[in-house]
Order: structure tokens, then sequence, then C-alpha cells
């Protein structure tokens, strides 16, 4: 069964269980929340979640628990060179994997962290250390920490496979890292995902290992390869394209690893309205069908 689904949110007093619904609603087999604001790190406590209706609902449908992908929250940066604010930072993440093995999940995707201005190696080094902290407090835990490829804007530290591999390498126990393979990431860090998927996966083999890929977020990127931007576009509509993104959602390599969709939301033409509206139905169903609908866009405005 293809694993494909979206970022969904936790929403009102539902919470994790209209996460579920939500997914569902999109045709969904996996899909990805954040346990609170991403922007922010107020959370709520674990039993008003609704975790169980949840986890009910959601295998009821026939969908196991681990194609279900936590988000740490992006503000939260493990290399901040200010000790005070990586302690929290690592705090922070030990309670986020406890949030995440509570909702069954078995993958938290974390953004390696933002080096700002230290340099890169004086970031990884950061980061290794908040990392083994993390992982020693969290020992025995199913969750794994997924690292995610980054585009490389800023001072972010994982544009290239070398800087994850570093990381992977620097800390005591690797055994619970895994890796976020972005699409729209690695094309903006210069990676020729569009044409050549095969030779980037060769290189990511050599680099760090394919079998530690346990996400892959699937965006389509507004800008050129190599951009360094990080701005996702609706699948077909960006510099990726429908076909390149299709393989390798339906890449026999990969078949177990499930695929999120983080598109952006669909906007009214006309300026004057603020409405906006989800793209996932309609893009997990070009990508079940492997075919692309140029008027996707289009439809999901008419059908408002
Ligand atoms: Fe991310
Ligand atoms: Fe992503
Ligand atoms: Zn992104």
């Amino acid at each position: 069964m293809l694993k494909i689904g979206s970022h969904v949110s936790l929403k009102g007093d539902k919470m994790f269980l209209g996460s579920v619904e939500e997914a569902l609603s999109y045709g969904a087999s996996a899909f990805m929340v954040y346990t609170g604001a991403p922007q922010n790190t107020r959370r709520k406590a674990l039993d008003t979640m609704r975790i169980d209706e949840a986890k009910t609902m959601w295998q009821a449908a026939g969908y196991a628990m681990e194609d279900i992908v936590v988000h740490a929250p992006y503000v939260m940066n493990l290399a901040n060179p200010d000790p005070v604010k990586q302690q929290f930072a690592i705090d922070f993440l030990v309670n986020e994997i406890k949030r995440s093995e509570a909702m069954g999940a078995k993958e938290i995707v974390l953004h390696p962290g933002a080096h700002v201005k230290q340099g890169a190696e004086a970031g990884i080094e950061r980061i290794v250390s908040g990392l083994n902290h993390v992982l020693e407090k969290t020992e025995g835990s199913s969750v794994n920490i997924a690292l995610e490829t980054m585009a490389g804007k800023g001072t972010e530290i994982g544009r290239s496979f070398e800087e994850l591999r570093a990381i992977i390498d620097g800390v005591n126990d690797s055994r619970r890292l895994t890796v976020c393979f972005d699409t729209c990431h690695t094309h903006d860090a210069g990676y020729d995902v569009k044409e050549d998927f095969e030779g980037v996966m060769e290189e990511f083999d050599k680099v760090i290992g394919k079998s530690r890929i346990g996400v892959f977020h699937i965006n389509d990127s507004k800008n050129v390869r190599g951009a360094m931007k990080d701005r996702h576009a609706n699948l077909g509509v960006g510099e990726i394209g429908f076909d390149a993104l299709n393989a390798i959602v339906h890449h026999p390599d990969f078949a177990q690893v499930p695929k999120i969709l983080e598109t952006p939301y669909v906007t009214e033409d006309d300026a004057s309205t603020k409405r906006i509206y989800p793209p996932y139905k309609a893009e997990i169903a070009m990508l079940k069908a492997r075919q692309f609908d140029a008027s996707f866009i289009e439809d999901i405005r008419k059908q408002g």
C-alpha cells in the first residue's frame, strides 16, 4: 500500500483525533502533525490530546500508527550558541519524543539547527552534543529522530548529505537517528532530484546509507535548483515537476517509507478574499492515479 499523506493540524478540542479525521478526509494513509503550533513551544497536556480515540479511528481505517510522523517545532535550535537556549531545546525535544511515543509515532522530524554565524563546524558540534543528551535521556524509546535535509537558507545546517553524515558520525549512538528527505530542500540545496533522482540516491547511499531514510517530504519548489530559498510549491507547478515527484513516491526502494506533502494551501486568484483551501486531497489523488491534472488548482478554487 502506498504510504502517502500530508501535514495536518491539531484542531480545537478534537486535538489528535481531529488530525486523524483531517488525514482521512484527504484519503491519506500516512500523515504528519506538529504537537502544537510549529512556531512556538507551548504544548497541551497529553491527557487532553484524545490520543486513544485517534489511534482507534486510524487503525480502524486500516492504517498503521508507525506511518504517523511528528515534526518538532522549527523554532527550536540545538545549535544555539547560547547555552541556556540550547538547554531549552534539549529539554523540549526530550518531551517531544515522549509525546511522539505516546501518540504512537515512529519518527520525529527535526531541523538539525542553524549555526547563526558560528560556522557549520561549531554548529554541528553543538548539535551532536545536544543530540547525545537527548538520545541518552530518551534511551529505549521507540521513536527515531529524523534529521531533515535542509535547503541551506540562512545558516541552516543539513544542506549537504555530508553535514548530516557528520552529525550521525558524531553522536555516541546513532541507532535512533534517521533522515527525512525533503525533495524541495534537496533541490534548493543543489541536488538534481528532478533529472537524476537515481544519481542523487546513489550519492546519498554512499554518504549516509539509503536505509537511514525514515520519512520523505514531497514538495515541489518555487525556485530553481540550487537557489537555497525553501519555498514549497504545489505538485507539478514548480521547478521539480509532477513526474519526478511521482517517481519518488512510487520508488520501489522506499515503499515502506511514509511520504508527506507540505505543499502550500491554495489561495483565491482574487486577493480580496482571504479564503484558502488545502490541496492535499487532490494531490494525493493525483499521486495514487500517477497522473497529473493541470486544472487541479482551479478545480480546488471552484469547489470552494
Ligand atoms: Fe521541516
Ligand atoms: Fe520538510
Ligand atoms: Zn521547507
